[in-house]
């Protein structure tokens, strides 16, 4: 469907801005480190029934914190557009909600509580206009999202499970550009060891250095790094790998027994992550063998590769809708971070636009988000809906 002038008059006036800000601060209200989400999610249940939606729960392989759901259909078949957002905070003393003059503050007010509630108050107002005319938006929020504490794990079993919509739209702090591509990235963890007990260096047994081995090691991944700098995206950026810390030894004249490494392994979507992971254990093995030591990894997958299609027509009803609103469409850009986009793309080849609004402060006590920007995101969502699924 066109937007014209006057859908968007429509629907801005159903946007209600107390009710947006309430939506947020009860759900800031109800702490949520990663992994813990109960208590949040139930709440958030709870807003929604009192909202007259009909709320699914789903437990995703998480059964203290199913995920909660809601489907509003037109009664028209036809396409769905997935709002989704998640419900945990990474894992930092608790901030209580507090609104001063247009910010909101507390955990997760920026990352991404305030933006879950901007996608209601979307959801809302899409109903309260009666625009829409087929197919239906399917709610989801979820815990399991900040890594280390989770990695995803909900939503990879939701949408494993095709319960997903046909396009996604991710409230997350990003307002300034519309990301068409990422990499996708692992952490990774190694522990070089040799079979002895630290002991003095005059007194050492003749067995190999972990440190020399640590040390070789950051070599060899630099020699890795130099061969995929060749896999390189004009907007993803570079496959790369990286080793943020390195950690050996007690005092000047012991000889250690472990050298442990940590970093990170960047890659881009023409490779696959089972590739990825092999030929890095692969690189390990040769060491350990090489070198006479052992070596442990512990591999954390993060997220796949992203890229938008820009052809799909998610993209259109998001731009035009967006161009309704500010005179012209929304530059693009990179995506620096992962975010749940890359698993829809990466699991079901979903097209997922991260658009959420102003903020700042994610991971850290101090998390802010803009409440005018808020009542904007859930106008252009909603628009974006209509633009969607009516056409
Ligand atoms: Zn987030």
């Amino acid at each position: 469907m066109n937007i014209t002038a006057e859908h968007q008059k429509i629907v801005a006036a159903r946007v209600n801005r107390e009710r947006l800000v309430d939506t947020a601060k009860k759900l800031i209200a109800v702490p949520s480190r990663t992994g813990e989400a109960g208590a949040v999610s139930d709440q958030l249940a709870e807003i929604l029934k009192a909202d007259g939606f009909t709320v699914t729960r789903e437990i995703g392989n998480h059964p203290t914190a199913p995920a909660v759901l809601v489907r509003h259909e037109s009664g028209v078949p036809g396409r769905c557009l997935q709002f989704n957002g998640h419900l945990d905070v990474v894992h930092l003393p608790y901030v209580p909600p507090s609104v001063e003059g247009n910010l909101l503050k507390g955990s997760g007010s920026c990352d991404m509580k305030g933006g879950v509630a901007t996608a209601i108050e979307a959801l809302r107002a899409v109903r309260d206009s009666g625009l829409l005319k087929k197919g239906g938006i399917l709610l989801c929020a979820h815990d399991l999202h900040e890594a280390p504490w989770g990695l995803g794990e909900q939503l990879d079993t939701l949408i494993r499970a095709g319960i997903h919509g046909d396009a996604v739209l991710l409230p997350e702090p990003l307002t300034d550009h519309l990301p068409l591509a990422g990499r996708g990235s692992a952490t990774w963890k190694v522990h070089v060891r040799r079979p002895g007990a630290p002991i003095h260096e005059v007194m050492r047994p003749d067995e190999p250095s972990v440190i020399a081995a640590g040390a070789e090691l950051v070599q060899r991944l630099g020699k890795l790094g130099e061969a995929i700098k060749t896999q390189t995206d004009p907007v993803a950026g570079t496959a790369s790998v990286f080793v943020g810390q390195i950690h050996s030894g007690e005092i000047f004249n012991q000889y250690p027994q472990e050298c442990m490494l940590e970093g990170t392994r960047r890659w881009l979507n023409v490779e696959e992550r089972a590739d990825v992971k092999a030929s890095f254990h692969g690189l390990l093995a040769d060491l350990a063998k090489d070198r006479g030591v052992t070596v442990d990894c512990e591999w954390k997958h993060i997220r796949d590769p992203f890229r938008l299609d820009l052809t799909h027509p998610i993209v259109a009803a998001f731009q035009q809708s967006y161009t309704n609103m500010n005179g012209k469409p929304l530059k693009t850009g990179p995506k620096q971070f992962v975010d749940d986009g890359n698993a829809f793309f990466g699991l079901a080849n979903l097209p997922a636009i991260t658009h959420g609004p102003r903020a700042g402060g994610q991971h850290t006590v101090n998390e802010w988000i803009d409440i005018d920007d808020m009542v904007r995101v859930a106008t252009l969502y909603a628009m974006t809906a209509l633009a969607y699924l009516n056409d």
